[in-house]
């Protein structure tokens, strides 16, 4: 018989690329193997992301090149998952007659069903969702050494520019035990490192009947045997508590590195965008963590061009980039999304504007972090392979606990998974070289 094959093409963010993972270990598991061409495949899914236009717009011209190929192969299933999924349902199924299915974002928690249906010919959307549990069994991931793990599903925050909270529903926490398991069965499988994902980490636990938050459940991920690292995305500023500082401080295995988006550095953007905290409270819990962890890195997202958005506001972004010495930034033009409260305001700062503000901000942040790198010659860093390749130079390559990427060389025979001590001889932008010793 011939075997089958399935591609996944995944837009978004890290909860889409675990979902991705369920989705492929189910399909494996009804015989599919994994490619990574489009045009062999038998079943092809667009894991869809609607927080900005330009990976939407992307969606429908990659629909369009699968149109053309599913002409030559008809058999080949179509299945659209993620918040795009989410949010049109029935209209995108009716829209778009090469699609076979649209899975909402609750129904990855039956992904063996819908492939069943889907293989069995169906044509449907399952966009039901559950805002009263959330519980996942654990699955079978391919060998790795770094995982990620959902903690929660949903937001409830309405920042007004962002679509989650419609499309992911309110905040569903995981019980303790079931993230636990699964973290346990990770490890028992090789894994090393888990990075913890919800949209808004810091509020884990308050739909649980239990009384547990994030800080505990660190703790008692700390305590996983064989674990090495822990990370977690993505955190809100207004959420992340002095309980949360202790927390990364006393569980040896959290890494020294928080992503703490800012978005703006100007209180009347941040109250236009309902953040819910001002640059003021957000740099004293900066100045918080660094006291209780001298050597902790930070990274931040920020929107450009938000409605209204004025030179003077724009400097305030550049004044906190500068303040706060970011280890890195993401930063996005803003675009409207429609269902966002922020759908109604004008989009009033002109396109070119955007950009211009968007380049000075990478410009400022690139020759702050450029004058940081000779600081981080010289010193050594642990670092867990992940990856080793054919480089004559640098054969080995991972990441430290403040989330760097580091490519190394050494004497020994090292495998997946070993953590190595590397001295620092080339810091770079992207990437800092050493040696192991
Ligand atoms: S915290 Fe704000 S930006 Fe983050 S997912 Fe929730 S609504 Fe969106």
């Amino acid at each position: 018989m011939q075997s089958k094959h399935y591609f996944i093409y995944t837009f978004g963010c890290a909860m889409n690329e675990y979902d991705t993972e369920r989705i492929a270990a189910a399909l494996e598991a009804k015989g599919y193997i994994p490619s990574d061409k489009v045009d062999d495949s038998d079943f092809i899914i667009l894991n869809t992301c609607s927080v900005r236009e330009k990976p939407q717009v992307k969606i429908l011209s990659y629909l369009g090149q699968i149109k053309l190929l599913k002409e030559k192969r008809p058999n080949m299933i179509v299945g659209i998952t993620g918040c795009v999924a989410q949010q049109e349902g029935e209209k995108f199924l009716k829209n778009n007659k090469v699609v076979n299915f649209v899975m909402g974002t609750d129904a990855v928690t039956h992904i063996d069903d819908i492939i069943e249906k889907a293989i069995n010919g169906e044509r449907f959307a399952d966009t039901q969702t559950d805002s009263s549990s959330f519980s996942i069994s654990s699955f079978s991931r391919k060998e790795k050494i770094a995982a990620n793990v959902t903690i929660m599903k949903g937001c409830n925050n309405y920042c007004s520019y962002c679509i989650v909270p419609y499309v992911r529903g309110r905040e569903v926490s995981r019980t303790p035990e079931e993230i636990i398991n699964e973290i346990k069965s990770l490890v028992d499988n090789g894994v090393k490192e888990v990075c913890l994902l919800g949209q808004n980490v810091n509020s884990y636990g308050r739909n649980l009947s239990e009384k547990i938050d994030f800080p505990d459940l660190l703790s008692l991920v700390n305590k996983v045997n064989g674990l090495e690292r822990i990370r977690f995305v993505t955190s809100h500023p207004k959420d992340f508590s002095e309980k949360m500082i202790y927390a990364m401080a006393e569980n040896e295995k959290v890494c020294r590195y928080l992503h703490l988006p800012l978005q703006s550095g100007s209180n009347a953007v941040l109250k236009a965008m309902n953040r819910k905290y001002t640059y003021e409270e957000y740099r004293e819990k900066i100045i918080k963590a660094r006291e209780v962890m001298p050597d902790i890195e930070f990274s931040s997202d920020f929107i450009v061009g938000f409605p209204n958005e004025t030179d003077d506001d724009f400097n305030d972004t550049l004044n906190a980039v500068q303040e706060i010495g970011y280890d890195r930034i993401f930063a996005f033009n803003y675009s409207k999304r429609p269902g966002t409260k922020a759908f109604d305001m004008e989009d009033n700062v002109p396109a070119n504007v955007k950009s211009e503000r968007l380049n000075s901000l990478f410009a400022l942040q690139d020759s702050l972090y450029d004058k940081r790198l000779p600081g981080m010659e010289g010193i050594k860093t642990e670092v867990l392979v992940t990856s080793i390749n054919n480089d004559k130079e640098y054969p080995y390559y991972g990441l430290n606990m403040y989330n760097r990427k580091v490519a190394f060389s050494s004497n020994k025979n090292l495998t997946f998974g070993d953590t190595a001590s590397v001295l620092i001889k080339n810091a770079k932008r992207n990437c800092m070289y050493g040696i192991e010793v």
